[in-house]
């Protein structure tokens, strides 16, 4: 998960061609997504998901700034697939 240092918004992937964009939902900010950037967001998201569910309760108070499970399941196979396109 990468977030806009503009606006704090999500970050979303979006194709170019053969390039992957990072691009906010909310302002035109866009930067380019590598391999190495993509793997250490699955990575990331990973570790703080089982953090996730170990704090589930705990973290109750934030349900409203968490991005939406639907949302971020999404996103996680748009970095796979960017991944798998990698190959150059
Ligand atoms: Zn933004």
């Amino acid at each position: 998960m990468e977030f806009c240092p503009e606006c704090d918004s999500l970050l979303i992937i979006e194709k170019q061609g053969k390039k992957n964009l990072l691009k906010c939902r909310d302002c035109n900010y866009t930067v380019k997504l590598n391999k190495k950037r993509a793997e250490s967001f699955i990575l990331s998201d990973e570790i703080q998901h089982k953090e996730n569910e170990r704090t589930e309760i705990v973290e109750d108070d934030n349900a409203s700034q968490a991005i939406p499970t639907e949302i971020r399941e999404d996103l996680m196979e748009s970095y796979r697939e960017s991944i798998e396109s990698f190959h150059y």
